[in-house]
C-alpha cells in the first residue's frame, strides 16, 4: 500500500510561501496518479490557522506541528521532527521548495532517513511501469536535463524550483483532516541560536509595468555591463530587466527575471541585449510591442523575435545609441 506524497509547507511568520501552494499543485496530480493520499506538513509556532488553506488548495490531510522551539525555521529542531515524523508515517514522496530553507532542510533529512535527494527538479512525473517518481533537473549549467530515480529507498525525495509548478485555485468544497502534533522537542535539540534576523529593505519592482524595458544577459560579460543598459534606460525613461542566466549569476535580483520562470512583460519597447532568445526566456517578453535585440551572434534565435535586429558588440552598439540619443534630443 503506497504511503502518501507529502509536501513539506514553508512558512514565513506564519505565511505560507508560494511555492509551497505550488507544490500542492504538482503534489496532488501525483498522489492521484499513485492513488494515495496527499499530505501537506507545516510546521511552527501558531501557523494552525493556515491549514484549512492547504486543503482548500488540494491537501487531504495538514500535520500541524506547533512549539515554541519552531519558531523561525532552525536546521536542527525542523530536521527532528520531519524525520521522525517520516519513519513514524513512512511517505513514499516529499517534495519540498528549493528555497534557501528548503536547500538546507531536504539534505539534512534525506541524510538521516538514508534515502536519495534529488534537488532543485524542474519537472516531475510517475514511471508508468514501476510507479517510480521520475526527477528532472538542469544539469550542467541548464546545458543537460538529467532524470534522476530512487529506486530503492524511501522516501523520494525532491526539492523543486520554485515558480516551475502551478498551485490550484482556491476550492472551498474540499474536505480534508487536521492532525496536530505536538512535537518532543528540547531547548538541547537546538544548537543554533538566532541573534537578530535582518530584512533587506527591497523596493517593489514591477518591471511588468514599464513602457520600455532594457534587458540584459550573459552576453553582457560581467556585472559591470548592467551600467551601460542602466543609461540606456535612463535616456529612454525605462526599467532595466534580465535573463535568468544573469539573476542566476548574481548580476541583478530575482525580481528583474523575464521569462517562464521569472515576469512577463509586455512594454511597447524590449531591448535584449547579450540574450540568447532561450525558449524560456522569449515566453515572458515575445507579446512585446517592439523588440530590438542586440547579439554578435547572427544565429541567435532571439532574431527569431526581434523586430529590429542589431548584430554587434553590446559594449560597442549601446554607447554608439546613447550618443546617438543624447544629440537627438540636443
Ligand atoms: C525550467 C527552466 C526555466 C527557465 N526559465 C527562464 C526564465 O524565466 N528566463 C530566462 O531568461 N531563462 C530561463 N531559463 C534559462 C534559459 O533556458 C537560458 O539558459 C537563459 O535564458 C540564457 O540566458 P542568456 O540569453 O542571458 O545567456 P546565453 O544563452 O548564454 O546567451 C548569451 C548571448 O549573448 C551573446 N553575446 C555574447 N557576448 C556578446 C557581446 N559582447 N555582445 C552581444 N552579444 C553577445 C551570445 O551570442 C549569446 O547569444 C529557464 C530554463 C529552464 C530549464
Amino acid at each position: 500500500m503506497n504511503k502518501g506524497v507529502w509536501v513539506f509547507i514553508e512558512q514565513r511568520e506564519g505565511e505560507v510561501q508560494k511555492v509551497s501552494l505550488e507544490l500542492l499543485g504538482k503534489g496532488r496530480q501525483l498522489a492521484d496518479q499513485l492513488s494515495t493520499k496527499l499530505t501537506a506538513l507545516l510546521m511552527g509556532e501558531n501557523v494552525a490557522q493556515a491549514a484549512q488553506e492547504l486543503i482548500y488548495r488540494g491537501a487531504d490531510e495538514v500535520i500541524v506541528v506547533e512549539d515554541s522551539l519552531l519558531n523561525v525555521y532552525i536546521t536542527e529542531p525542523y530536521t527532528k521532527v520531519m524525520s521522525c515524523l517520516i519513519e513514524e508515517r513512512r511517505p513514499e514522496i516529499i517534495l519540498i521548495g528549493a528555497t534557501a530553507i528548503g536547500r538546507d532542510l531536504a539534505p539534512r533529512v534525506s541524510a538521516r532517513v538514508h534515502t536519495g535527494l534529488t534537488a532543485d527538479c524542474t519537472s516531475l512525473e510517475i514511471e508508468d511501469e514501476t510507479q517510480n517518481l521520475l526527477m528532472t533537473r538542469p544539469a550542467f549549467g541548464g546545458n543537460i536535463m538529467a532524470t534522476i530515480i530512487c529506486p530503492d529507498f524511501r522516501p523520494q525525495m525532491s526539492t523543486v524550483r520554485p515558480g516551475v509548478m502551478v498551485e490550484l485555485d482556491i476550492d472551498t468544497t474540499r474536505k480534508g483532516e487536521i492532525i496536530n502534533i505536538k512535537p518532543s522537542l528540547v531547548k538541547e535539540d537546538i544548537n543554533v541560536e538566532i541573534l537578530e534576523i535582518v530584512k533587506e529593505k527591497k523596493q517593489k519592482v514591477k518591471i511588468e509595468e514599464a513602457n520600455v524595458l532594457i534587458s540584459g544577459g550573459r552576453g553582457l560579460g560581467k556585472i559591470d555591463g548592467f551600467e551601460i543598459l542602466n543609461q540606456l534606460a535612463s535616456e529612454l525613461g525605462g526599467m532595466v530587466s534580465g535573463s535568468r542566466a544573469v539573476v542566476d549569476a548574481g548580476w541583478i535580483d530575482r525580481d528583474y527575471q523575464v521569462g517562464q520562470t521569472g515576469k512577463t512583460v509586455r512594454p511597447n519597447l524590449y531591448f535584449a541585449c547579450g540574450i540568447s532568445g532561450a525558449i524560456q526566456h522569449v515566453a515572458g517578453m515575445e507579446e512585446s510591442e517592439l523588440i530590438i535585440a542586440i547579439n554578435k551572434n547572427t544565429e541567435a534565435p532571439i532574431f527569431e523575435v526581434a523586430d529590429v535586429g542589431i548584430v554587434g558588440d553590446v559594449h560597442k552598439v549601446i554607447p554608439a545609441l546613447i550618443e546617438e540619443l543624447k544629440s537627438l534630443k540636443k
